[in-house]
């Protein structure tokens, strides 16, 4: 069965071919680093990992970028309200950039844990604006900007597909469009190149360029650093479908008025929201969960990656800790499973004989994956096989830890961690380490200390530093 994938471009499912036989390249838009990712951003993330491991596994030589927006990102995608940069800086008594690498290390601290593959590159803004001035220039020489008021805009009324991924019919929208919002704007959805003349007079960073000293638009990052590590059409893009309006639609304008070449990219993932009970999850405006805080809560990071794969990525997902219960409690009863099943047999190491009834389940298994990338339907089929007493103890594992290799779910580590746990809760052990943290601490070696205590939680130990000294407990999941 052909790898399939929901282009939102065709708003159908077609079947992938890359450009280049072989290989892949894929940009998901990444984090614009002025707080924590929250529980929704890490979804999106989980996604593109998803994305990225079952193309390895259909044999494709993938490059994925991830860029960092560290510039230019406004509270409204389309040039409104606060420089979330600029803000978080001053709430935090911080300088632009130290809020950003503060953010950048915490953001990749959690997709570790979620054991998310890096990027092949990971690209910052504020490290490629020559990349965007030149390709501003590029769409100034195809005709497709303006200044107006200080700030030189992209004129949507140049490019003969604008607004074609979000299906948005102009004219309706130019008759609805709020006014007074940006009087420089000839339609309401030019956005902002560079701007130089910056609403906000305490702007960070700034830059010289052709159109004066200032800044570039979020928008053209994405453009300038894609094409530059991907080339000027490239394979797959991908985001929330929040971006799909703005973002992205601005994107292509951007992209294919500076090159020429239409489409851009063959296909567009996006990814649907987690939402809350009480509604949308979002970075600036409240109903904000982290990884940490289901950490502190006593779920394993990988208790959430679980729960992200129970639902297929273009659904809608809801989360409460009943649901997170829930994906705790399966992923402990796989792991148990499996450690039964390891009870009996180590896995093999080269793939069992042709004909080995495990092969039926791999297929299940990628005909799930080659669908869109369906997760669920790929979880039902690892059930089904651990649940299958026919099939030989080594076999399984075998197949487990083949399937395991686009879940992410880390069930080789988890079942020797099992095993380990045992032994690990030997007290005396866990005082040695908590003592050896307490030592590493007084030398200054901070970094010794959080990693004692991050293998500690590792293994489902928890330390908490009180007045009296460091207490440990042991937490109830695997
Ligand atoms: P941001 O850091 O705000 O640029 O967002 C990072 C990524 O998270 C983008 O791809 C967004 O589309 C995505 N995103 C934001 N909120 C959610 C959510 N609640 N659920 C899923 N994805 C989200
Ligand atoms: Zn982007």
């Amino acid at each position: 069965m052909p790898f399939t994938l929901y282009n939102t471009l065709t708003r159908s499912e077609s079947v992938f071919k890359s450009l280049t036989p072989g290989k892949a390249g894929f940009y998901g838009c990444g984090p614009t680093v002025y707080n924590y990712a929250h529980i929704g951003n890490l979804r999106a993330y989980v996604t593109h990992d998803v994305l990225v491991r079952a193309l390895r596994r259909r044999g494709y030589d993938v490059t994925h970028v991830m860029n960092i927006t560290d510039v230019g990102h406004l509270s409204g995608d389309n040039d409104e309200g606060d420089d979330k940069m600029l803000k978080s800086a001053a709430e935090r008594g911080k300088s632009v950039l130290e809020v950003a690498a503060f953010y950048t290390r915490a953001f990749f601290n959690d997709t570790d844990r979620l054991n998310i593959i890096r990027p092949n590159v990971v690209c910052r803004a504020t490290e490629h604006i020559e990349d965007m001035i030149a390709l501003i220039k590029r769409i100034e020489a195809a005709g497709c900007v303006y200044s107006a008021g200080g700030n030189l805009y992209f004129d949507i009324s140049k490019f003969p597909y604008y607004g074609e991924l979000a299906r948005l019919k102009l004219d309706e929208l130019k008759a609805g469009a709020r006014t007074g919002l940006d009087g420089n704007k000839r339609n309401p959805q030019d956005f902002v190149l560079w701007f130089t003349k910056s609403k906000f007079e305490d702007q960070a960073l700034l830059w010289d360029s052709p159109w004066g000293r200032g800044y570039p638009g979020w928008h053209i990052e994405c453009s300038a650093m894609s094409i530059k590590y991907l080339g000027e059409q490239f394979d797959i893009h991908a985001g929330g479908i929040d971006h799909i309006q703005i973002h992205h639609t601005n994107e292509i304008a951007q992209s294919e008025s500076a090159t020429g070449r239409h489409p851009w990219v063959q296909f567009w993932l996006h990814n649907e929201f987690l939402v809350l009970d009480r509604g949308k999850m979002s970075k600036s405006a409240g109903g904000f969960i982290t990884l940490q805080n289901l950490v502190d809560s006593g779920f394993a990071p990988l208790d959430y990656r679980y729960f992200l794969l129970g639902a297929h990525y273009r659904s809608q997902l809801q989360f409460s800790n009943e649901n997170l219960s829930g994906a705790r409690n399966s992923r402990k009863s796989l792991v148990q499973a499996l450690q039964r099943v390891a009870g009996n047999a180590a896995a093999s190491e080269a793939p069992p004989p042709a004909g080995s009834k495990v092969f039926e389940y791999i297929d299940a298994f990628d005909a799930a994956l080659d669908s869109d990338l369906s997760t669920p339907r790929a979880l039902a089929v690892l059930w089904g096989l651990v649940k299958d007493q026919t099939v030989k103890p080594e076999d399984m594992l075998w197949a487990v830890f083949q399937m395991d290799t686009v879940f992410g779910l880390s069930l080789r580590e988890a079942l020797a961690q099992a095993g380990e746990g045992a032994a690990f809760s030997d007290a005396a052990e866990i005082e040695a380490a908590v003592e050896e943290r307490a030592q590493a601490k007084k030398a200054r070696d901070f970094a010794k200390a959080d990693s004692i205590r991050a293998a500690l939680k590792d293994r489902g130990i928890i330390l908490e530093d009180t007045p009296k000294g460091t207490v440990w407990r042991v937490l109830n999941n695997v």
